[in-house]
């Protein structure tokens, strides 16, 4: 594995760089009959009121059940993906997962969203965007999507064309990784996100960092003044879970809390 993907490709050398490549295009491949073999799984992260500790949602991270190499992150093969149209089939059998999650959850009496990771190929494809809200149906309550800044700055006219149209189903918006990526404060009051997810580099460092505790205030401040509400991630403590109930944040994840875990075994923390 390490071989065929690489972590970072910074310091390799051109032969090595040649083998990643090639890793990458066997990979791209394989990636394409991924979904129809049944490969493609998820992990659901819980989401929780930072006050209540009530269960809000979870958050659906892809996984693959690699024939060779055994399950992979979705570091691995997310990126490969987003250079071909496997991305969007992708984003929308996941997408179709979570839904038919809600279902069971609403089946068992608890009215939850799922979260979906979209890239910026996704949004930027008006088919792709017909196909999700088709999907959702009904259901609009119940999905959220996270886009990180940076795919908003790689597309914003077509996120920007995208976003109103998910909206007028009740799909909502989540700006995922919110501070360390390319945004401008133009582009974040056009797209009125639902809410804003703090990265968790700034989440790490809250006790002990004054800056980073200046961050986090100003961000929940700015997501409040916009309407948005405000999930933290990466919390990895209690400590750190209280420091954000005090200082107003609405919502949070994180290891500390509850780690990704699968369909079953979250279905078995409602009630
Ligand atoms: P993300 O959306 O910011 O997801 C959060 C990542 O942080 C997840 O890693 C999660 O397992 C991890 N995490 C959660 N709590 C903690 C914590 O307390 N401490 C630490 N250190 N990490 C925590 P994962 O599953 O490896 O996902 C990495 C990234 O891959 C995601 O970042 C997202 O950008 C992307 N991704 C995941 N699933 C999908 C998907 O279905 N579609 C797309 N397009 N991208 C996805
Ligand atoms: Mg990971
Ligand atoms: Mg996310
Ligand atoms: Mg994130």
């Amino acid at each position: 594995v390490a071989d065929a993907i690489p972590a970072s490709s910074s310091r390799l050398t051109a032969g090595a760089m040649r083998n990643a490549a090639a890793g990458d295009t066997m990979l791209m491949a394989e990636l394409r009959d991924a979904i129809t073999r049944g490969e493609l799984g998820y992990c659901l992260q819980p989401k929780i009121d930072l006050r209540s500790g009530r269960l809000l949602g979870a958050e659906l991270l892809v996984r693959w059940e690699h024939p060779r190499f055994g399950p992979l992150e979705p570091d691995a093969f997310v990126p490969i993906a987003e250079q071909t149209d496997t991305i969007g089939e992708m984003t929308l059998y996941l997408a179709r997962c979570g839904l038919e999650q809600c279902r069971r959850w609403a089946a068992a009496g608890e009215r939850l969203h799922v979260s979906v990771n979209v890239s910026a190929n996704d949004l930027a494809d008006p088919r792709l965007v017909d196909a999700i809200i088709e999907a959702t149906g009904s259901q609009g309550h119940c999905l959220m999507l996270e886009i990180t800044e940076t795919a908003v700055m790689r597309e914003p006219e077509r996120v920007a064309v995208a976003l109103p149209r998910l909206r007028a189903h009740g799909i909502r918006i989540s700006v995922d990784d919110f501070g360390v990526g390319h945004s401008s404060l133009v582009n974040l009051r056009r797209l009125a996100p639902d809410e804003l997810k703090i990265d968790r580099s700034f989440v790490a460092a809250v006790l002990d960092s004054a800056s980073d505790r200046a961050i986090v205030r100003a961000t929940i401040q700015l997501g409040h003044e916009l309407g948005a509400s405000v999930v933290a991630e990466g919390i990895e403590d209690e400590a750190t879970r209280a420091w954000l109930a005090t200082a107003g944040c609405d919502s949070g994840q994180g290891f500390g809390i509850a780690k990704p875990m699968p369909a079953a075994r979250f279905m078995e923390l409602l009630g």
